[in-house]
């Protein structure tokens, strides 16, 4: 594949160029946003974009066209929709232009990690241009990246923009000393986001996850029953599942903490502590209390965490739901023991 990627800017282009690397994609990269304003905003915009590909050895074709005028006499008859009447299409349309000239089989563009951006307007336009060229468009949702790559560009030392460019979009932010966040796609809810690590709920598709729910509860069915109901949590670090967890509801004040797993290869680094400290900074919102059961084995982690109080004990609980060969370690599994711990000490 030899693929055109269309830039926005050098912080939109961390995260994308990142994934596309992982997957052995190798993007050259496409400079055209015409419509920034003012000039010296375009200017530092397009200067922080050259820097971004020289320190990370990316290839780019820069068209360093300023056009305010032409941006002007395009969207002075509906400014509100000045976005998908002009300024995508001016810009898309090049990508595709300068694809054909160039002998790329492919494009994409960064504009589809922004969450402020329109991405399923810039999706189909992109799709119905490829259909009119022959030229494939290669589509993802980078926008699940958009926090680490935040963090990406802050560590890179980027010039971070206030707004996304236009002189009415420097207004918005202006007046508003903020641009509006408009909601994350479906399925994704990011609770914790660091360079490396991000937590966050899951919505779809949780079986996937039952192999690793598994590790901790060897009980399929029981897993099923509190995972359908529950709230579902996973850690990432580098892109790869290392830990997950399932907090239920059991009363208006009251969540219990059904299931924390991590990988094999991810324990003894903290992984595990990291998500509870997540979970309880988010349900100490709304919930007083997160109860926990366990095996007399792993009581002391758990009193480590802050489940201090003793609740109460379920006897042959282990023997009756999971029958009497259930080991932890050399412990012979029998009872369950609840522990407590009160949410708003976080
Ligand atoms: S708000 Fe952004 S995408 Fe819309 S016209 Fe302005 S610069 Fe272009």
């Amino acid at each position: 594949m030899k693929l055109l990627l269309h830039a926005c800017c050098a912080p939109c282009s961390e995260y994308p160029v990142d994934t596309l690397r992982k997957e052995n994609i190798e993007p050259t990269m496409l400079w055209y946003n015409p419509n920034i304003h003012p000039y010296e905003e375009y200017v530092l915009r397009r200067d922080s974009f050259v820097k971004y590909c020289e320190n990370h050895n990316l290839e780019f074709i820069m068209i360093d066209e300023y056009g305010l005028d032409e941006f002007c006499k395009n969207v002075s008859d509906n400014i509100d929709a000045r976005c998908a009447t002009y300024c995508y299409p001016v810009r898309l349309n090049k990508v595709f232009e300068i694809a054909k000239e160039k002998g790329f089989d492919t494009v994409s563009t960064t504009l589809l990690y922004s969450i402020y951006q329109k991405h399923d307007f810039i999706k189909n336009y992109m799709e119905n241009k490829s259909k009119e060229t022959g030229i494939e468009f290669l589509y993802r949702d980078f926008r699940v990246g958009f926090w680490v790559g935040h963090e990406m560009a802050i560590e890179d030392g980027l010039y971070m923009q206030k707004y996304c460019g236009c002189v009415f979009s420097e207004e918005d932010a202006a007046l508003t000393h903020k641009m509006k966040m408009p909601p994350l796609p479906d399925g994704f809810e990011f609770i914790e986001v660091k360079r490396n690590e991000v937590i966050r709920k899951e919505k779809e598709d949780k079986e996937k996850f039952m192999n690793l729910l598994l590790e901790a509860d060897p009980n399929e069915s029981l897993v099923k029953e509190y995972l359908d109901k529950g709230d579902l949590y996973s850690l990432y670090y580098k892109d790869e599942l290392a830990s997950v967890a399932v907090v239920l509801e059991i009363d208006s004040d009251t969540v219990e903490l059904k299931n924390i797993a991590t990988k094999e290869e991810y324990r003894g680094r903290g992984f595990g502590k990291k998500l509870l400290k997540s979970l309880f900074g988010n349900y100490k919102q709304k919930y007083k209390k997160m109860i926990v059961g366990t095996t007399e084995n792993n009581i002391p982690f758990y009193v480590k965490q802050g489940f201090d109080k003793f609740e109460k004990r379920v006897d042959n609980f282990f023997i009756d739901n999971y029958g009497d060969d259930l080991y932890d370690g050399n412990l012979h599994c029998k009872d369950m023991h609840y522990y407590s711990k009160e949410l708003n000490k976080e």
